[in-house]
């Protein structure tokens, strides 16, 4: 009967044929409709998954070790760690010894893996032990300021990143999810209480948000005030390398996001917490001064973030309170989007095909979301101690000069309104253009809107949604090719966060490929001070690190130009790239710039091969052919010809250069590039 119920449940349900089964779980056993499932439990045990597809053809009878469980295995983990019982057709033990043989199995669209860690998982018997083990270099990701020690474990293993990949560890956001599911029958009977929370992270607008609508709707329900509630955690700034202009951008931002609220009535608490580890005790006590039983805020698919969220989830369900976390940054939430068997995409354009059918099926998800109603007028009596709570001055190492606040002020407007007008603008103006002129960093061709996603002062859906409806076609793919390319970029943002929520360890210091985290990267100090202080010697690289050091932003093809600059060129790790962009960009946003520096120096999802290597006098030639972008941002090159200005010293401006102080090549290219070969082909064949 079971085998029945089951198979019919699979066929509506079962979206993979990647079929996993551990064998130290602990379980429990519900039942769905006339479904049988299984949730699995990770607290104690090593983990380790292994697929067992061909194995469920089998036919041998069996007894299943785990005391309470009947004569049965799992036939799939389905996407929610819901597992539905099927007859066991083989023998436990005979299983555990197929396991390693099984591991093998091919991972469509996953990075491709060893079955050095399954092999040696085998030998050794503790495979958890091993996996906490720090990779063998950590010690110099730390001295670089890769890693800080002072938040975060070491730099794990190549083998715990590959149990990522495997499958063999339970991803935070699985965690997160389990929960949920935990706590949902709790949660659902939580009580109005006196007043609803919306706690404001990255999501800094009232329009088109998807967890303060529903908590504005909920108020309405219950008729009692929604509160707003900002924490301004220095630690996390620090532990997250937020960029001291991005700070300043978001502590601006809260002003607007205040005086926003505040014509609703709506109040918004804003408070420092020293501690980040005091955040959720901290938000938990404010509910309860506020009498609040629910909160609502949007997820952030970072680890530490869905790691906090989780426990906020289960200390505030143990309170008999509820905290609902929505999908809301992306337009089509992580984990949605499945291959053909089963997987994450791990690789951009079939994503996108699937992202943009995805939308086509879904079309609610173009549909934006309400802004909060106005609050009971009584609000403003009753909870009168919360509004007009002055903004924090930036932390400690947070700060700008006069000058730089002045300078950034003046570039970077903020808030939802500035976001609207320059999302309108570009549509208005020049998204018609954008596929022929995304790509010339001298020229305002691109929509500048990044700050903003970043800040969450718009919404993803809200720029496709516009850009669709300015086009002649309702399809995403159709119509005007500026539109298309546009909003395909804007998916390249989407794309990135399923990819960290689906391999996290990208969010930690790894690459996505594990056996580029063997590369021998040189860590040369005059060169990397070279390269931040855009005094390589190659001007399309100097200018846009000077570009980033003056503005808090780079042109997309100049940070591909710049990233593969450091890490072939150079052979810098790129971690310390990646980093300076977090601590330089006002549009530092973690997901988009690991991605971004996992592509350019071929270690990453999709990535550009690590055998194809930027020719940086190439790059300024073809995106800056008469020398503009450079002139901009290098003064020195400034009186050079359009020949001259892309290789100063390799076209007989030598002396010219030199007498403006512009400094000689770091590293002859040809010379760097065949360095930079041999150093990524070692680490694909090295046994580490
Ligand atoms: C090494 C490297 C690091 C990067 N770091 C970041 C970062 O920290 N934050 C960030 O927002 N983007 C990052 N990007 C992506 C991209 O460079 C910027 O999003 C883009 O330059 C922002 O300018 P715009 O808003 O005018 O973009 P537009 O060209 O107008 O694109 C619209 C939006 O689409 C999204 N988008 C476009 N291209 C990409 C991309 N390649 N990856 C992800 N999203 C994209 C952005 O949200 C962008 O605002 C990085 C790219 C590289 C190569």
């Amino acid at each position: 009967m079971t085998h029945r119920v089951h198979r019919r449940f699979l066929a509506s349900r079962v979206r993979t044929k990647k079929e996993i089964w551990r064998p130290d779980l602990s379980f429990h056993i519900t039942k769905c409709n006339d479904t049988i499932i299984i949730e699995y439990s990770i607290t104690t045990h090593s983990i380790q998954f292994v697929s067992i597809a061909n194995h469920l053809q089998a036919s041998a009878p069996v007894t299943f070790a785990a005391p309470n469980i009947f004569r049965f295995m799992f036939a799939a983990r389905l996407r929610q760690q819901s597992l539905v019982l099927r007859p066991l057709t083989r023998s436990y033990s005979s299983i555990q010894k197929m396991a390693p043989k099984a591991a093998k199995r091919k991972a469509e669209s996953a990075p491709k893996t060893s079955t050095k860690e399954v092999k040696r998982r085998k030998s050794t018997g503790s495979y958890e032990d091993e996996l906490r083990k720090p990779h063998p270099w950590a010690k110099l990701a730390e001295e670089n300021g890769i890693v800080q020690r002072k938040y975060y474990p070491p730099e794990m293993s190549t083998d715990r990143a590959r149990a990522y990949i495997e499958e063999g560890l339970l991803r935070p956001m699985e965690e997160l999810v389990r929960m949920q599911r935990e706590y949902s029958e709790a949660i659902n009977k939580v009580p109005d209480g006196d007043a609803m929370v919306h706690w404001f992270k990255s999501d800094l607008r009232c329009s088109d948000n998807k967890a303060l609508s529903l908590a504005s709707a909920r108020a309405q329900e219950a008729g009692v005030p929604l509160i707003a509630v900002y924490l301004v955690s220095p630690q996390d700034f620090e532990a997250h390398i937020t960029a001291p202009i991005r700070v300043d951008f978001i502590l601006r931002t809260l002003k607007v996001l205040q005086d926003d609220l505040s014509k609703l009535d709506i109040p918004l608490y804003i408070e420092t917490v020293d501690k980040r580890k005091q955040l959720p005790n901290r938000l938990m006590e404010l509910m309860d001064e506020w009498g609040a039983n629910h909160l609502f805020a949007n997820l952030e698919y970072e680890v530490d973030e869905l790691r906090r969220e989780r426990g906020i989830i289960k200390s505030l369900a143990d309170k008999g309170k509820s905290f609902q976390v929505v999908h809301d940054t992306c337009v089509v939430a992580p984990g949605e989007l499945k291959s053909g068997s089963g997987n994450q995409y791990a690789v951009y354009t079939p994503w996108y095909r699937s992202w943009v059918a995805h939308i086509h099926n879904n079309l609610d998800l173009l549909e934006l979301f309400d802004s909060p109603a106005k609050n009971p007028a009584k609000t403003r009596a009753t909870l009168k101690h919360l509004f007009g709570c002055d903004i924090p001055s930036a932390p400690k190492g947070k700060t700008l000069t006069a000058e730089e606040t002045k300078r950034f002020h003046a570039m970077w407007p903020c808030g939802e309104h500035e976001a609207r007008k320059r999302l309108d603008k570009f549509c208005d103006e020049r998204i018609g253009e954008y596929d022929d002129k995304r790509n010339i960093p001298s020229h305002a061709g691109t929509s500048n809107i990044s700050v903003h996603l970043a800040a969450g002062t718009i919404s993803a859906r809200t720029c496709v949604r516009v850009a669709r409806d300015r086009n002649k076609s309702k399809k995403l793919d159709g119509g005007l090719q500026g539109i298309q390319t546009w909003v395909s970029e804007v998916a390249w943002r989407d794309f990135y966060r399923h990819v960290m929520v689906r391999w996290p360890q990208v969010c930690m210091n790894k690459p996505f490929k594990p056996e580029f985290a063997n590369v021998e990267w040189v860590y040369n100090e005059d060169h990397f001070k070279a390269w931040c202080e855009g005094k390589t010697g190659y001007p399309i690289v100097d200018a846009a690190m000077r570009q980033l050091n003056h503005t808090g932003y780079m042109h997309n093809r100049c940070r591909m130009v710049v990233a593969s600059f450091l890490s072939k060129d150079l052979l810098l790790d790129w971690r310390k790239g990646e980093r300076y962009f977090m601590e330089n960009l006002i549009d530092g946003d973690v997901p988009s710039n690991s991605g971004g520096w996992g592509w350019s120096a071929g270690v990453g999802v999709d990535p550009q091969p690590y055998f194809r290597i930027f020719n940086p006098l190439r790059q300024s030639e073809r995106f800056d052919p008469d020398g503009d972008y450079i002139r901009k941002w290098v003064p020195e090159l400034k009186g050079l010809t359009n020949k001259e200005i892309h290789e100063p010293y390799g076209r007989g401006a030598g002396d010219k250069a030199k007498k403006n102080g512009y400094p000689k090549p770091v590293v002859e290219h040809a010379a760097a590039r065949n360095r930079a070969l041999a150093a990524y082909k070692a680490a694909t064949t090295s046994d580490m």
